[in-house]
């Protein structure tokens, strides 16, 4: 199967950040075979043309709870124990298998439309769920399981020892990792450090060694969680880590808000990846120290966080909330500047999740992960600035299409891969179903009239 996409604006994100105008890309099969301005002899299979629009790596979410899905507007407004204890234990710890597929669907559904191919997943309870969801949606994804081995006031259901928490994860491993040619694939997952031991934190790191694959993680995320470590172990968290060794190429961290300068250097001597989440950090967590890893060349990326989070599970929303935040909070309006944050959701991603030999850039030989934007809209035009409009600017409803691993996920914002209609309706029932077995009630927060036939 040969597609010739042509006449577009090439962003490639390569390693010279090449722009091409007028350019295009062959798709042959899952992988890109040319790129750039060529004469094309041969036959192909179906040719776009694509004149006036702009042509991204697809961008890669290195933060989203796809069990969290049908959570979506259960945290508002709330503070965080509140979010915690009343509203999201009891509505993920009452999820089955199926409300997790479920909700992974729904998910997969909303990155497709917004022009992601690729995420990282911290942990459900189901992995099983999450993987059929993935396999069906043809996106990419890095999944845990939630892992915690110690805490109070856990649903019962979460109470589990340090072996049974490994024995899980390595048996999700052994059945779904690299499954799906490759686009599912399963990661070793630790929820805080509030909630698992040292033993569980250094055994979890040995064995995604062993298996050549991810840790991710939520670190030093709020001020409690600092404060707690000072009082527990007498350093803060990143300090801590470091001292457990576990700091590496292969972790993941989350968040990173509470950091000293010093816990900065220690990421960037053991390159660990940073995920950073604009919205949840302006929302609850804090401003995490962005301008600064940058500087010091850490791996910084970005991801939406889960639904009861952000309620936007939108990379586009959040790509244009960096280019917002760092300059807000530090009245410096020329810092994180929109070319940093296309390689944050895109080269950096896939350099996070240890993919960037595959996606994450438009190259010669790379996975056709690709998506067509077409600005013609009131909210993005003009492009005065073409490629920094792609941040501060684009909307996902201007993402026109998907490709993952050279299949249309997404064309002319027809989602391909999933029946969105049926997909909506699955998760509106299964969202009250979860909501009513857990108990959880929403405060009226603005007063309803009924109709006289309903009393
Ligand atoms: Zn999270």
């Amino acid at each position: 199967m040969k597609t010739l996409l042509k006449n577009a604006l090439v962003v490639t994100m390569n390693a010279n950040e090449e722009v091409y105008s007028e350019g295009s890309v062959l798709v042959e099969d899952d992988k890109i075979s040319k790129i750039g301005h060529f004469e094309l002899k041969e036959d192909v299979d179906e040719v776009i043309d694509c004149k006036g629009k702009i042509i991204m790596p697809g961008l890669v979410n290195t933060h989203v709870h796809t069990s969290q899905q049908l959570g979506r507007g259960l945290g508002d407004d709330v503070n965080l124990l509140t979010w915690l204890h009343d509203r999201i234990w009891p509505y993920e710890s009452n999820m089955t298998e199926e409300d997790s597929y479920v909700s992974t669907l729904a998910c997969c559904l909303e990155q497709i439309k917004c022009g992601c191919t690729a995420f990282a997943e911290p942990g459900g309870q189901y992995v099983s769920g999450m993987a059929r969801g993935v396999a069906e949606a043809g996106v990419r994804a890095k999944l845990a399981k939630s892992v915690m081995d110690c805490g109070e006031g856990l649903p019962e259901v979460w109470q589990k020892t340090t072996e049974e928490e490994l024995d899980k994860q390595e048996e999700d491993l052994k059945k779904f990792h690299n499954t799906h040619d490759g686009r599912v694939q399963v990661w070793f997952g630790l929820r805080t450090i509030f909630n698992c031991t040292d033993d569980l934190i250094v055994r979890s790191k040995e064995l995604a060694d062993k298996y050549n694959v991810g840790l991710h993680m939520h670190v030093a995320e709020v001020k409690d969680e600092v404060e707690y470590m000072q009082a527990t172990r007498g350093e803060w968290t990143v300090t801590h880590l470091n001292k457990l060794g576990v700091l590496d190429k292969n972790f993941l961290a989350v968040h990173t808000v509470w950091l000293t300068n010093e816990e900065v250097e220690m990421f960037r001597d053991h390159q660990v990846k940073v995920s950073h989440n604009p919205a949840a950090a302006m929302r609850v967590l804090g401003f995490a120290k962005v301008p600064r890893m940058l500087r010091e060349g850490i791996c910084v990326t970005i991801g939406t966080d889960g639904a009861p989070s952000n309620n936007r599970m939108d990379m586009v929303d959040e790509m244009y909330l960096t280019s917002l935040i760092h300059k807000g909070w530090r009245l410096e309006p020329d810092v994180v500047k929109a070319q940093e944050i296309l390689r944050m959701a895109t080269i950096n991603g896939a350099k996070a999740l240890m993919d960037e030999e595959l996606y994450g850039s438009l190259e010669v030989g790379k996975k056709a992960d690709l998506i067509v934007i077409n600005p013609d809209s009131a909210g993005m035009l003009p492009l005065h600035d073409p490629v920094a409009n792609l941040v501060t600017s684009m909307h996902s409803s201007n993402v026109e299409s998907t490709m993952c691993d050279g299949k249309w996920l997404m064309k002319d914002r027809i989602v391909l891969s999933l029946n969105e209609e049926e997909v909506l309706a699955a998760a509106k029932e299964h969202a009250a179903a979860i909501r009513s077995r857990a108990g959880i009630e929403l405060p009226d927060r603005f007063p309803v009239v009924y109709p006289m036939s309903s009393k």
